[in-house]
């Protein structure tokens, strides 16, 4: 491992000249006066007083060049529709949005929330909004109307833009309608919402005040050119929101200039991907991984980005390897999940297509076990590489960085901290650093990188208490995951050290579904914790306590008030926070100070020993944790 531990190393003791070279991936309006500004710890200004673009640096710098060249290619096999932009197609499309957005007074520093379907126009409407300065924030979508409606009033923004509606495995998710009830549990709802029709909703109700029609919008901006609005290398780009202990999510703010080289760099050394080639990330415009490596990374590093609405099993479990093939994709990256889905499928598909040009997958979002990653790798005959981040962090924490050294992947491992990344793993007892094979909390010693979040949106407090606060008289950020080294330094990420569980990649908070759970009349308390799943990582189970226990008398009524409260999360924070099972119990463990003992019913639902109880208050409520979860194993 030389030639990339002296990288790496470099980048922490040189860390301006590193990380000057570093910018020269991008271009500058103005230079920067320093490369770092340190001044007040832990908040990092990198790139300080230099003026750069996010969209001049995806779109415009390549236009002169490559302007012929697709910049993007939408396949969806939902509606069966697929399209190309070049950059020259994807320059005008974003001058036409920023045009749209300008005219409903859209200016620098503005918010534009997008809750939209894996389209194209999501991703015209994040660049537009980096053309103009605004800051854009997508809502996946499949949050509810709850969870977008308080994302809406935590970024209170002057511009909605959505669509009538999204489709998944066939089943149209109505989008707009979604909106419609957001806005009305909203305290802060935007003057305007622009709705890009995709003739799917046949009944696409639209409220004359407020609600524009993007088609409408566009004609009258065919011709615009918006000028770019240069922007500060600190100025947010974007506000994302994750999930974390409370049930009040983070708005992750991001920066313009740091941001850009990092993925400028990684989309080099990490991804090795070359300009005017092809990269197909699987993931959704509404996570992080769809900011990073469906829109800008690719895009600022001259390739073509391919966006994929739609399921990796539908028409059939091909279809991915078939995209490989017809687009002759170089990098491809996709989650964990997506591999264990496959891999329960007809081996055959992934010998029906030709991946010769594909060089390596990458996946991340949550741990890949290792015998998933070695059947991945067989089964495509190519480098198959984990790797390890956040939406925090903004690009990979852990990773092999094949551009600087072809070391060699160990099954079940995301390898090495990535350049710029001070990590360590530390001893949650006393924050001294772990032996080799000492499990420890993954710790980075500030300053961030370029790239990662630079605060929490309008909550500077919240960011320094929630990340940094972790080891007493130790400014470390803490990952909120634990982890362990080798010998070798190969690093293994072991799971979460709180209470945030990880569905199929999807990060949710198990305070935010039983916040929703709750939501239901008849809910006096209620423990949601994830335990482990074959396919999905985990899933969240929730053991409730009700007001009323007269309405699940019987097994009848037990079976109907589940499937309520299923429809309650579903409505409430979505479909992807409902809990497998819901067990009713008559109380929930707790200690005697009165916190749930959360980590012992996830022990018993995983069938392991539910640790020490020398604290509980009442043994019998875990006696009727155990009860439930066997009365449910004998009825399934
Ligand atoms: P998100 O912010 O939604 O991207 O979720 C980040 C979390 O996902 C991390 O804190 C980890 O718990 C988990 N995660 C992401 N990538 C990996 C990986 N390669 N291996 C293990 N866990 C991962």
């Amino acid at each position: 491992m030389g030639a990339y531990r002296d990288f790496h190393r470099r980048s922490i003791d040189e860390r301006a000249a590193f990380w000057r070279e570093q910018a020269q991936l991008i271009d500058w309006r103005e230079p920067f006066a320093e490369v770092l500004d340190y001044s007040r710890p832990p908040f990092a200004r990198w790139f300080n007083g230099g003026t750069t673009n996010l969209c001049h640096n995806a779109i415009d710098r390549h236009l002169a060049t490559r302007a012929g060249q697709k910049a993007l290619s939408f396949i969806s096999t939902e509606t069966g529709q697929n399209r190309t932009y070049t950059f020259r197609d994807l320059h005008a499309e974003v001058n036409r949005f920023a045009a749209a957005l300008g005219e409903q007074g859209v200016a620098r520093g503005d918010r534009v929330l997008i809750y939209m379907p894996m389209i194209p126009e999501a991703v015209f409407a994040m660049l537009a909004c980096a053309r103009i300065g605004a800051v854009h924030s997508v809502v996946f979508g499949g949050f509810a109307s709850a969870s977008l409606a308080s994302r809406i009033d935590d970024a209170q923004p002057k511009v909605m833009v959505t669509a009538d509606a999204g489709m998944r495995g066939g089943r149209a998710i109505l989008y707009k309608a979604l909106v419609d009830e957001a806005l009305r549990l909203a305290q802060y709802p935007p003057a305007t919402v622009v709705i890009v029709n995709r003739g799917i909703d046949k009944d696409l109700k639209t409220v004359a005040s407020r609600d524009l029609d993007y088609d409408s919008l566009r004609d009258r901006h065919m011709e615009a050119k918006v000028p770019i609005t240069w922007v500060e290398s600190n100025e947010p780009s974007y506000i994302l929101y994750t999930s974390g202990t409370t049930g009040r999510p983070k708005g992750v703010q991001r920066d313009t200039g740091g941001y850009a080289v990092a993925l400028a760099s990684s989309m080099k050394h990490i991804y090795c991907g070359v300009p005017g080639e092809t990269m197909f990330t699987t993931s959704d415009i509404g996570w992080v991984v769809g900011h990073s490596y469906i829109v800008y990374g690719p895009l600022i590093h001259g390739m073509t980005s391919v966006m994929y609405e739609g399921l990796p099993v539908r028409p059939d479990a091909g279809i991915w390897w078939k995209i490989v093939e017809e687009h002759q994709v170089n990098v491809m990256f996709s989650s964990p999940t997506a591999a264990r889905v496959l891999k329960k499928q007809d081996p055959s598909y992934l010998s029906k297509y030709d991946l010769s040009s594909l060089r390596h997958l990458f996946l991340a979002g949550e741990p890949l076990d290792e015998p998933t990653h070695r059947w991945m790798a067989e089964a495509i005959g190519k480098p198959v590489i984990d790797h390890y981040w956040q939406t925090e962090s903004g690009w990979p924490i852990l990773s092999a960085v094949h551009g600087i050294e072809r070391t060699p992947i160990r099954y079940g491992s995301p390898s090495f901290p990535v350049y710029g990344y001070d990590l360590k793993l530390l001893r949650e007892s006393d924050g001294a650093e772990t032996a080799p094979n000492e499990k420890g909390v993954v710790a980075i010693v500030p300053p961030l990188p370029p790239g990662c979040m630079t605060t929490v949106w309008r909550d500077d407090e919240r960011f320094v208490k929630t990340y940094f606060s972790s080891f007493r008289d130790k400014l470390v950020y803490s990952t909120f995951d634990w982890g362990i080294r080798d010998q070798d330094g190969y690093h293994y990420i072991l799971g979460r050290t709180d209470d945030v569980i990880n569905v199929a990649g999807h990060r949710l908070g198990t305070r935010e579904i039983e916040e929703a759970v709750q939501a239901h009349a008849n809910i006096a308390e209620v423990a949601v914790v994830g335990i482990a799943h074959a396919i999905k990582g985990q899933i969240p189970l929730a053991f409730a306590v009700v007001k009323d226990a007269e309405k699940i008398a019987t097994s009848e009524a037990r079976d109907r008030h589940e499937l309520e409260i299923m429809e309650t999360v579903d409505k409430q924070l979505g479909p992807i926070g409902r809990p497998a099972r819901v067990h009713f119990v008559a109380m929930l463990p707790k200690t005697r100070s009165g916190k749930l003992l959360r980590r012992s019913i996830q022990a018993l639902a995983e069938g392991r020993d539910p640790g020490d109880l020398t604290t509980i208050e009442d043994p019998g409520a875990l006696e009727q944790i155990r009860l439930s979860l066997q009365q449910v194993r004998n009825d399934s």
